[in-house]
């Protein structure tokens, strides 16, 4: 059987966390009803209420693509058009999702410095044309935290609501490490969502310790209408749910959710101060979350590479994501940090 400790290619290399694999399998005893009918699901649900102070829409599909690209089809027609930074996933890994789920609504890339939208951009966007022949911006969407790992703060997050505001735009988060951002952050989780704004949230599970399933939280309930309907049609509700709920359950309940992310955070602020003593390597972006990006020489890289260390290079000539996870260990940075001193050394 392959495993892989020496990785840093994705939090989602990793596997199940315990708190999430108990929950799991206390849920396998006996039958109960189908298609999100059982207590688990409805648990989940009332946990997320709580953690999140609001009465929101809860629903869970199985993974991030499904949520961004169903999420944002309820809050667009086909002709409306939906601004993200240039490097969010929904544009760069998606495959259109999001465009067809929603039959067409495209995606206005706004730039901006580590990874977050400038709010100069967003408004450039919106502005730029109000004629009949540009699909017309109906939604900004944030990730958080976000591709390069860096972590929006409130204020950020606030300036972007007035902009929705001013323009009549829904916002929506892709939080496929939303766990990690609220880490960093020191915020409650209603803080940096509805009370800035947010109008749905995508909040990822899998990369924070569960098999699988993302769970959809509409703060704005009157955009959830229907919203079950578009889940089943696209092939998103399971109808075994309790394999997804239960496990959430048992990252809410015990708090693994931020026990977990903040090991990850933790794990990648280690590395990257370690990776501070080599004067041949650059970090390209304020470590803030779970990842870590690194310039590194290109003969280091391959050397590490053929050292069987696993990592993803797709910024620029020589740069590396180093992402850290809840099951990553500290030794194992160690290890990495000791065959870096030897290649460099
Ligand atoms: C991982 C990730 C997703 C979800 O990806 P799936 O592979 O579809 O689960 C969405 N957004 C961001 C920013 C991600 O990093």
């Amino acid at each position: 059987m392959e495993t892989m400790s020496e990785q840093f290619a994705s939090d989602n290399y990793s596997g199940v966390c315990p708190e999430a694999w108990d929950y799991l399998s206390q849920a396998n005893h006996g039958d109960v009803p189908a298609y999100g009918e059982d207590s688990w699901t409805q648990k989940a649900c009332d946990h997320f209420r709580e953690l999140f102070e609001a009465d929101c829409e809860v629903f869970f599909v199985f993974n991030g693509t499904a949520a961004n690209s169903l999420s944002l089809a309820a809050l667009c027609q086909s002709y409306h058009s939906v601004i993200c930074h240039e490097t969010a996933h929904i544009e760069t890994d998606e495959c259109g999702g999001p465009e067809f789920a929603s039959n067409g609504s495209k995606l206005l890339l706004a730039r901006g410095d580590q990874g977050k939208m400038a709010p100069e951009s967003i408004e450039q966007l919106v502005t730029k044309r109000s004629d009949i022949h540009y699909p017309k911006p109906k939604v900004i969407t944030i990730t958080q935290s976000t591709e390069v790992g860096t972590v929006y703060t409130v204020e950020e997050l606030k300036v972007i609501q007035q902009i929705a505001k001013q323009y009549d735009l829904k916002v929506h988060m892709d939080g496929a490490r939303f766990a990690n951002a609220l880490a960093s952050c020191g915020h409650s989780p209603a803080e940096i969502t509805w009370k800035a704004g947010v109008d749905v949230l995508c909040f990822g599970g899998t990369k924070n310790g569960m098999p699988v399933g993302e769970a959809i939280l509409f703060f704005n309930k009157a955009l959830a209408e229907d919203f079950e309907y578009r889940c089943k049609q696209a092939g998103q509700l399971a109808s075994k749910m309790r394999f997804i709920t239960a496990p959430w359950l048992g990252l809410l309940e015990t708090g693994a959710w931020l026990r977990n992310a903040q090991h990850a955070n933790d794990c990648a602020r280690y590395l990257a101060d370690q990776l501070q003593q080599f004067p041949q390597i650059q970090l390209l972006f304020p470590q803030e979350a779970n990842a870590v990006f690194a310039e590194m020489p290109p003969e280091a890289i391959e050397v590490l590479r053929s050292k069987g260390w696993r990592f993803y290079t797709f910024i620029g000539a020589g740069g590396a994501r180093l992402m850290c996870s809840w099951h990553t260990r500290r030794d194992t940075i160690d290890r990495l940090i000791d065959d870096i001193r030897s290649v460099l050394e």
